[in-house]
């Protein structure tokens, strides 16, 4: 499961931090980034490229370095592997506009060839034609007259032509799919009809319908069985004579020549194992590459998942089901990381405080917990990233999936600093701030304190928050029905929020000093009252359970405190802004709605649950949303955004020992995606 940037908005700044001016840099970690380190790499259409940082790279040892730099090349190989479950002409696609590319003579300054270059982008981007996150197939700009005239010029050989094809009919194969709206319209259908016809990946073959599939796997499960297999997981079912086939992802079957790279790099890695945990850890994911047996992916994830001391840690198969509408087949993904150990010991403390703090929250003794455990989030640093976390790519990951390896073995949850620093570091030139904070004063706190305060938020949300407080006896944990997301995000927030101002995280170590959380309160007032509402259409309610929880909480402490002035809105030329008057107060009320919020829960009072989202969290002021709408749109920001890797090279002694790898951060979103298809492309055009 991954923690999308989208969903984690809850206590980052991301988009929303932003502020005019140079930013501090925060020590959140011992090795930031430098001060003329550039994020910001390219933007095109509705997506923004940025490369992030690896805090500690150089303080790892040579033997950690050089794992990285094994696992990291592992995470790149599997790049064909997704574009072909994405869709089945998306190799064809990608290597003949890259023929293109390389190959054009003709006049760059052309509308076509600039629409060709941000088609290409695109289709770098979302790893295929359909849009990364919408799911829906983005068109080209350009003509396709230019593009078949393209074609036709490229040197012999350079189109990927299906078997014996003339290039006019390759043409007239891959055109539609890329120009036609309706043909593979929808890479992931969720809604009506039959899913799988009306899906355009690549997991099932040609003809299989929903049912077919539904039946298939059906009548491979075994209800008794405690400890079931992800059925369906590693193959594409494929009809072969009238009968289903399940052609398997291995070495010797579907995607091998990629597969065997990976593993080929795999057994380097295994061979400088931190320790014989990891070691294992590798040799179990080889042999389930090797055999694709899913009894040993089980196996893997159970080691992975138990390889707690390793600081160097990876993610590297089949993995999320996102992209198939029924949830069985996983597309290929990995993301090559490290173990903050600073930022971990901040998770650590606050984990092994939880007892105080259970005791020292606001709300009445009958809800708390006797006995509290804090959960410890690892907090990481990502050193490379690949398949389905690349370009775009989450700030979270929490695996493994199986319910039941969770419920015995338990999972790891981690959060990507670096990643999120990046997010926030881009957000600081956006403008964002200068148009929506009332003064310099919380510009500048934000600057300051607002990314610290951001991410204890989140720890506290996490490490705490949701930990935290207990039901009454007999209360039916699914009281709450359909607010009880809602509830419960709101009442992990609200935890949090009321703890970042106390003084003993100044105490811990872990705040700055005694006013830093007025960054993270003036934020998460604005957001909730205000600005969260840029990704809401014109006319809409809230919905998304996270939205709802904030604009619950900032309104209620806004109408609440009404009387003491606490927070206001002022209008200045003719724009709205939110002031935060009293911070003091705003903390009083921050635990007097926790107080409410956890009332609601351990009573299981479902009318009161009702009641609250009902007035505070649904309905939206439409004049302001009108104005933050029309204010946000002349900043043209991107709403998306994705990373290029660092890039790694390794130093060799005269005995031809590695004696260092290094780390770079100077190569640009085209180059990469281009020494990507030449130097890691083993796949087929078609699979
Ligand atoms: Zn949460």
């Amino acid at each position: 499961m991954k923690k999308t940037v989208f969903i984690a908005m809850t206590g980052l700044s991301m988009l929303f931090a932003g502020c005019g001016g140079q930013r501090t840099n925060v020590q959140v970690q011992a090795d930031a980034a430098p001060a003329d380190f550039k994020y910001e790499v390219d933007e095109f259409a509705d997506l923004q490229i940025l490369r992030y940082y690896v805090p500690g790279f150089n303080n790892l040892t040579l033997q950690q370095k050089e794992l990285v730099y094994y696992l990291s090349m592992a995470a790149i190989e599997g790049r064909d592997i997704l574009f072909d479950q994405n869709n089945r002409y998306n190799l064809a696609i990608r290597r003949t506009l890259e023929a293109i590319y390389e190959n054009y003579k003709g006049d760059k300054t052309t509308p076509d060839y600039k629409e060709f270059e941000v088609y290409l982008k695109r289709v770098w981007f979302s790893n295929g034609i359909h849009h990364h996150y919408g799911e829906e197939k983005f068109l080209p700009a350009f003509s396709k007259e230019f593009f078949a005239e393209q074609v036709k010029a490229l040197p012999a050989g350079k189109v990927p032509v299906k078997d014996g094809q003339t290039v006019e009919q390759f043409i007239a194969m891959i055109t539609p799919v890329m120009f036609n709206p309706a043909v593979m319209a929808k890479k992931v259908n969720q809604s009506g009809g039959d899913l799988i016809a009306a899906s355009a990946n690549n997991y099932y073959g040609e003809g299989v319908t929903q049912k077919e599939v539904q039946d298939f796997y059906g009548a491979m499960k075994d209800t008794t069985d405690l400890t079931p297999v992800s059925y369906g997981l590693n193959s594409r079912l494929v009809k072969e004579n009238g009968k289903l086939v399940e052609k398997v992802w291995k070495v010797g079957g579907l995607y091998s020549p990629a597969i065997e790279r990976i593993v080929s790099w795999l057994e380097k890695a295994q061979a400088v194992a931190e320790n014989d945990k990891q070691k294992d850890v590798i040799t179990k994911l080889i042999a389930y590459y090797k055999g694709g047996d899913l009894k040993m992916f089980d196996q893997y994830a159970i080691a992975w998942v138990e390889d707690l001391n390793s600081q160097v840690d990876f993610v590297n198969g089949f993995t999320e089901v996102y992209g198939d509408p029924l949830g069985i087949k996983a597309s290929w993904e990995s993301v090559v990381n490290f173990k903050n150990v600073e930022a971990t010991k901040r998770t650590e403390t606050i984990s092994a405080n939880a007892q105080w703090f259970e005791d020292h929250s606001p709300v009445d003794k009958r809800f708390k917990k006797e006995t509290v455990k804090g959960v410890t989030a690892k907090v990481i640093t990502v050193a490379q990233l690949g398949g389905d976390c690349y370009p775009a790519t989450p700030i979270g990951i929490n695996l493994p999936n199986a319910d039941w390896i969770r419920k015995d073995h338990g999972s790891k949850s981690v959060t990507i600093e670096n990643i999120m620093e990046a997010y926030d570091a881009a957000g600081a030139h956006t403008g964002f701030g200068k148009e929506f904070m009332w003064s310099d004063v919380e510009i500048k706190s934000t600057e300051e304190y607002g990314f610290i305060t951001d991410v204890l938020h989140t720890d506290l949300h996490e490490c705490l928050g949701h930990g935290s407080g207990k039901l009454l006896p007999e209360v039916d944990p699914n009281a709450l029905g359909e607010f009880s997301s809602t509830i419960e995000e709101a009442r992990a927030d609200l935890f949090g929020l009321y703890f970042l101002a106390d003084a003993k995280l100044v105490e811990l170590g872990i705040i700055p000093n005694a006013d830093a959380y007025k960054a993270e309160y003036y934020k998460f007032m604005m957001n909730g009252l205000m600005t969260q509402l840029v990704r809401i259409e014109p006319g809409k309610d809230i919905e998304e359970s996270h939205m709802r929880n904030r604009q619950l909480i900032a309104r209620w402490v806004y109408e609440i405190g009404k009387a003491d002035n606490v927070v206001e809105f002022k209008v200045r030329d003719g724009k709205t802004y939110v002031v935060v008057n009293d911070y003091g107060k705003l903390r009083t009320l921050f635990g007097d709605l926790l107080a409410e919020i956890q009332r609601i829960k351990s009573e299981g009072d479902f009318n009161g649950a009702k009641a609250i989202v009902g007035n505070y969290a649904v309905k939206v002021d439409q004049k302001l949303h009108k104005e933050v709408l029309e204010r946000y749109k002349k900043l043209n920001m991107k709403p998306y955004k994705g990373f290029v890797n660092p890039v790694f090279e390794v130093v060799k002694g005269a005995d031809g020992k590695i004696t260092d790898v290094k780390i770079s951060y100077t190569e640009g979103y085209a180059d990469q995606m281009m020494r990507y298809s030449k130097e890691f492309s083993t796949l087929p055009t078609y699979n």
